[in-house]
């Protein structure tokens, strides 16, 4: 095919597919679902766009997908994985129970392995609306159940796992409680690259989601267990933003703790929720943070009120 005709075909295909998504989405909100390819290495690829980060990585016998992102991005990431390799997905590992991390996973094909933690696995089954968050207008109430099942966890682990071996092999971990009460960590052990979901989505403010059994009292001692724990990791991918460094996960068990701690000494003083969230503003040493939102803001405060006696 000449270039012009190539071009006109994908346009057409564009067109379609816009008309397909103006006819299931809200008027004014049709958005074109672009993956955004990032290679990290060879065989390992993080891919963003339409939720949480995901991470590919090829395998001598198929490719294993980390996080899938939002209904209706489970297809366009297949494609764009398929644009990076000839090998068909043969996993997927979910590294919490997000919507925004989950729901392509019904868009995969049945016969895919899917692993998370154990409690990941029972919060799937129930998709309960993490803290804090409203859903959006349309959004599946669970869309395991509304797809037969389709997607569910079907392997679980508790504290380890290791899954294939040499270049292949993949470490799960699970350092406790923190966004969520199954956040594993996945390791690329040859690449020495961790893909860590949303217990560290990037330098802000985590969404404590007590819901799904997080917590903002004990997230800044995971993520030092993490630090601690990860070997000789030299890349963490984030869950929304970009691939961090070990020594930018201590920082953020440091600014955890410093959060939770400050909260805590606020309630003991006699202070109200409303008070820490219009007075609490992010630490000067810590660079690069993003300003809080004042309803996640509040929020955590609430999350750490909650859990302190
Ligand atoms: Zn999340």
């Amino acid at each position: 095919m000449s270039r012009t005709v190539v071009l006109g075909v994908l346009v057409a295909i564009g067109a379609v597919s816009m008309t397909v998504r103006a006819a299931q989405q809200p008027a004014g909100q049709p958005a074109p679902r672009v993956v955004e390819v990032e290679k990290l290495r060879d065989n390992l690829y993080m891919m963003r766009g339409g939720g949480g980060n995901s991470a590919v990585f090829i395998t001598a016998d198929g490719v294993t997908v980390v996080d899938t992102k939002n209904p209706g991005w489970g297809a366009p990431l297949l494609e764009k994985i398929k644009s990076v390799t000839e090998k068909p997905v043969t996993r997927i590992i979910n590294t919490h129970t997000h919507g925004d991390h989950v729901s392509g996973n019904v868009e995969f094909p049945a016969t895919v392995d899917v692993v998370t933690h154990e409690n990941t696995k029972k919060n799937m089954e129930f998709m309960r609306t993490p803290t804090g968050i409203t859903p959006a207008p349309g959004a599946p109430v669970n869309i395991f159940k509304e797809n037969g099942g389709r997607g569910m966890s079907k392997r679980t682990f508790t504290d380890k796992m290791t899954i294939g071996s040499g270049a292949d092999r993949i470490d799960l971990h699970y350092f406790g409680r923190g966004h969520t009460n199954g956040d594993a960590w996945v390791v690329f052990t040859a690449l020495k690259i961790a893909h860590a979901g949303d217990i560290f989505s990037g330098k802000n403010l985590p969404l404590l989601d007590a819901v799904n059994g997080g917590s903002g009292v004990e997230i800044g001692n995971t993520l030092a267990k993490a630090a601690a724990g990860l070997g000789g990791v030299e890349g963490i991918i984030s869950g929304h933003s970009t691939v961090m460094t070990p020594a930018d996960l201590r920082e953020y068990s440091d600014f955890n703790k410093d959060f939770s701690a400050a909260v805590q000494a606020a309630k003991k003083a006699g202070k109200t929720v409303d008070d820490v969230a219009a007075s609490w503003t992010i630490p000067a040493k810590y660079q690069g943070y993003a300003a809080p939102q004042p309803a996640r803001l509040k929020a955590n405060v609430q999350v750490v009120f909650d859990e302190t006696k």
